[in-house]
């Protein structure tokens, strides 16, 4: 059966209690839905991580981390190592944001190591990708994203591949000042990434689950889950209220169902 995936990366917004007291309602919420069906993942601050591992039940919420150093150790300060969070428990490693790659010079080459450094580890890499603003005005939107799937999975084994989760980030539409993208726009650019997956893992590349991200929230979420492409949510703003975020995740998932049940017939 095909999983859905919903998660959160929770940013620099949580302290310590505030993301164990959230992810504690989040998991208490949802208890009663079926993770084989869906797989519902948070990824909170470094400083909340190894608390919130003490928190959530396994198997329940996924913990991940929001970005990660390829090396086990040595003289990087201010870095955490794979072995660091494999250590407390940690899942997945998100890599590429955005916000690393605009803010915190963060290059495709690094990506590449830190997905590498991921699989050798045991974590699940979520690697997210997408466009800026320029790059859609110039009409190089999928020569952005054929560029960082294809380097972020530079020597990368199919044999992993069954580790690997992609997020389709446009950086226009992520955060405070961000505008949705259309989903059918959104559903397109799915399609591009696929492809690549396609074209680099012949065997397993139609597998890789391909989540959309970019100021979701409950009015438009159906709109998204109902591409034909799209496996799942990606959410920053919208799902820090535990509450809210139940009420997307059952909506999504009632959307979800339809959109399966449909490719079925
Ligand atoms: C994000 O930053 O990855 C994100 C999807 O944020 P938001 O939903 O707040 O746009």
């Amino acid at each position: 059966m095909k999983r859905l995936y919903i998660g959160t990366n929770l940013k620099m917004y949580k302290n310590i209690r505030e993301t164990c007291d959230y992810l504690a309602q989040l998991e208490a919420l949802t208890r009663d839905l079926d993770r084989d069906e869906v797989c519902l993942f948070a990824i909170p601050s470094y400083t909340a991580l190894h608390a919130a591992s003490g928190v959530v039940s396994r198997g329940a919420i996924m913990l991940g981390a929001q970005n990660m150093h390829w090396e086990e150790k040595g003289q990087f300060t201010g870095e955490i190592s794979p072995p660091m969070l494999q250590e407390i428990g940690i899942e997945i490693a998100e890599i590429g944001h955005s916000e690393r790659r605009q803010l915190f010079g963060e290059s495709a080459e690094t990506v590449n190591k830190k997905v590498h450094a991921a699989l050798r580890h045991g974590f699940t890499a979520l690697i997210c990708v997408g466009e800026t603003a320029r790059e859609k005005e110039l009409g190089v939107a999928d020569e952005r994203l054929r560029i960082q799937v294809k380097i972020a999975l530079h020597q990368v084994e199919e044999a992993n591949l069954d580790r690997i989760w992609v997020a389709y980030e446009p950086v226009w539409a992520i955060g405070v000042q961000g505008i949705p993208a259309e989903p059918e726009y959104a559903n397109e650019k799915h399609q591009v990434i696929r492809t690549v997956l396609k074209e680099l893992f012949p065997q397993k590349g139609r597998e890789v689950p391909i989540l959309y991200g970019g100021s979701v929230h409950l009015a438009n979420a159906l709109s998204f889950i109902s591409q034909p492409e799209v496996d799942g949510l990606f959410i920053g703003r919208f799902a820090w209220n535990a509450e809210s975020f139940n009420e997307l995740i059952r909506a999504v998932l009632l959307a979800w169902r339809t959109k399966t049940a449909i490719g079925k017939e």
